[in-house]
């Protein structure tokens, strides 16, 4: 026996030292908890009985398998093991079933040794980041969408295009880039208004949201410009493409509530990611040279670089 024990009647050291480590515990929002090395409960803290809707001894002396799914009792086991072997503190993501959904948490795993500094047991203290993970996706959504058309902003649509040149590169696929620059788009806001200049990119970004293929990648690079990249599409399958597309907008037409109509053209320039340029920002800037070689000769056209 040692100085915390005196004739089996626990010091009243070692007592407060319970007391306070059982409210640190239980005040905490964290699950807390510590298994010995075959996986039995050894212990639970407060917000582990009411997350799992089971009182504190339910737990004690029985394992994962016992009060999970098995699916998920065996990676909490492969983790314990993880611990058991390496001694460390681990640190890392994982899914439990709260009331019949998965939520996320993050979870740190510990060992825990005797005062001989024999290992006996393993720790958890895991943090619910269910609603931490959703505001993530929601912000990472907004930081990637342009607001007005719902398309890939700038930012989003250079990025999927550096990935996507990298792609066709490594597997040695056709890639086409379409841009795009509304005709006398000024001409519809100075002569109807910005509202109905914003009703007209909504038209126009839904359009072209309903003729391109699921490979494709949209985005809106500013004001009335917007891009298209094709994989697996040859420069002549864009124009066709492209060319489909004027058709169907030359039979367009937006009709207002004072009787007016609002018509709309589209210029465009293509670049093929051919063997002198070997990055997206360069095919980008090609793009937009034919582009306003299209403007030149008219508008309403297509021009485009030969592969
Ligand atoms: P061009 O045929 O040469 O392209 O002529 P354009 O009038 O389309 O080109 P210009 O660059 O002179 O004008 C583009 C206009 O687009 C000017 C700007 O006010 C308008 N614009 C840019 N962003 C928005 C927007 O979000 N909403 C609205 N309604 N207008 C916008
Ligand atoms: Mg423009
Ligand atoms: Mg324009």
């Amino acid at each position: 026996m040692d100085d915390w024990v005196n004739g089996g009647v626990v010091s009243s050291d070692l007592m407060r030292e319970l007391q306070l480590f059982r409210a640190i515990a239980d005040h905490s929002q964290a699950v807390i908890g510590a298994k010995d090395l075959e996986g039995r409960y050894l212990f639970v803290n407060g917000e582990y009985s009411r997350l799992f809707h089971r009182a504190g001894h339910e737990f004690i002396g029985r394992t994962d398998l016992e009060l999970f799914p098995p699916e998920i009792a065996r990676e909490f086991r492969k983790a314990d093991l993880r611990v058991q072997k390496n001694r460390q503190t681990l640190q890392f993501e994982e899914v439990a079933p709260v009331d019949g959904q998965l939520r996320h948490f993050l979870s740190v795993k510990f060992p825990i040794f005797d005062q001989n500094g024999e290992l006996y047991a393993t720790g958890l203290i895991a943090t619910d980041i269910t609603s931490l993970r959703q505001l993530n996706n929601e912000l990472k959504l907004l930081a990637d969408t342009d607001g007005l058309t719902g398309l890939h902003n700038r930012r989003k649509f250079f990025e999927i295009g550096q990935q996507e040149v990298q792609r066709a590169q490594r597997y040695n696929f056709a890639l086409s880039l379409v841009m795009f620059d509304l005709d006398h788009f000024k001409a519809i806001n100075d002569q109807f208004g910005h509202a109905v200049g914003d009703r007209v990119l909504c038209d126009f970004a839904h359009l072209l949201a309903g003729k391109v293929r699921s490979n494709d990648s949209l985005g809106r690079l500013g004001g009335e410009e917007f891009a298209v990249l094709m994989p697996h599409t040859s420069v002549t399958q864009a124009v066709s493409w492209v060319e489909r597309l004027q058709k169907r907008l030359r039979n367009w037409a937006l009709k207002l509530d004072d009787g007016s109509t609002v018509r709309l053209s589209v210029s465009a320039g293509i670049s093929p990611l051919d063997v002198d340029q070997n990055n997206f920002e360069q095919m980008l800037s090609r793009a937009d040279g034919l582009l306003y070689e299209a403007k030149a000769a008219g508008r309403d056209c297509v021009i485009y670089q030969a592969e």
